[in-house]
């Protein structure tokens, strides 16, 4: 028996992929690196791989990229994060497209003969040329990145950087730069969107033209409920003491399933639409929710994110953003396919 489950709702993700592709008029690239954002891409995959607006498979290095295979996926599958000496032969063996983002990565891939995507830097100061070189060989793709999606006026310029590129490299099939946040940008020059945080639910910013819900829940079991007397202290630390009689339950879930500690007396997890708020810290396995009022029972589900609450509300009480919430959920939590 699971005492906590992340639901993947298979028919929500590909409907957000069905509205992203109505709205931009683009194909996906479907980034699905660090294990589809801590999801679980033995899950993901297999739903992706069927979706006819995803295209391509975006991953962070080779060794993701062999593990799509390894699942079965038989679409084009990009190595953003380019590619190592060590990792030629892992890139050969799984057809893995890389991306050439400096002249090393280029002398590994040219002699392959295999094609590639070339990416430049337009203000990310990550990876990618920031000189407009023309490279030779099999270019399959371009690309570039938004460091800053929600800022216009230096996107802008990001964006007619990129455009310059483009119209030095003449007949390039594949042009690719907005992210989920970047879209809103609606480019004329590129041909595919390379999305992750959206497919799954999340809307990056707030008025997201798109629309998409949520696809993910994440729940866990009340292990004990029980009555406190007033002034009674609640877990580690005792930075909680409660004001009146209280109901408490001891939900399965803590820290080390990925509910930050810092959210200790901040956050509510929720019964179905209901609020219950978290008192005191959150501990390794536990949290202690005030479930007073309510009809909770032993054994009964505690929903962490869910239609009302997702990661990205958690994760703006967290000071940090959804993307490293959901990748911090736990092996222990068990992925379920709804
Ligand atoms: C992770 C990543 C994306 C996807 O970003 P989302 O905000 O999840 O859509 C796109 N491009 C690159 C280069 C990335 O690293």
């Amino acid at each position: 028996m699971s005492r906590a489950v992340l639901e993947i709702s298979g028919e929500r993700i590909r409907e957000n992929c069905r509205n992203i592709c109505k709205y931009t008029g683009k194909k996906i690239i479907a980034v699905v690196k660090s294990d589809a954002y801590g999801i679980g891409i033995r899950y993901i995959a297999p739903i992706l791989e069927h979706v006819d607006e995803v295209e391509y498979f975006a991953v962070a290095s080779p060794d993701e990229g062999a593990i799509l295979r390894s699942l079965g996926v038989r679409k084009k599958i990009l190595v953003l994060g380019g590619v190592l000496k060590e990792e030629v032969e892992t890139l050969l063996e799984n057809r893995l497209i890389p991306v050439v983002s400096d002249m090393n990565h280029y002398r590994l891939v040219k002699d392959l003969k295999i094609p590639f995507h070339v990416k430049f830097d337009t203000g990310m100061g990550r990876l990618g040329f920031t000189d407009p070189v023309k490279l030779e060989g099999r270019v399959e793709g371009i690309m570039s990145h938004f460091s800053s999606p929600a800022d216009k006026d230096f996107s802008m310029a990001q964006i007619e950087a990129f455009r310059r590129i483009v119209e030095k490299y003449k007949d390039i099939g594949v042009i690719h730069m907005e992210s989920s946040a970047g879209l809103i940008y609606n480019l004329d020059f590129t041909t595919h969107v390379r999305i992750g945080l959206a497919i799954y639910g999340e809307k990056p910013i707030r008025d997201y033209p798109v629309s998409i819900k949520p696809s993910l829940t994440l729940k866990a079991r009340v292990i004990s409920v029980k009555e406190l007397p007033a002034g009674y202290p609640i877990s580690y630390g005792r930075t909680y003491i409660t004001r009146g009689r209280t109901k408490v339950g001891i939900v399965a879930f803590g820290y080390a399933d990925g509910l930050m500690k810092s959210l200790s007396n901040k956050l509510k997890l929720m019964v179905g639409s209901q609020n219950v708020p978290v008192i005191g810290n959150i501990t390794m396995d536990m949290t202690i929710v005030d479930i007073t009022g309510t009809d909770v029972r032993e054994g009964d589900w505690i929903y962490i994110v869910n239609e009302y609450q997702t990661f990205s509300h958690i994760s703006k009480l967290a000071g940090t953003i959804p993307y490293e919430i959901m990748c911090n959920i736990s092996s222990r939590v068990e992925r379920k396919i709804v």
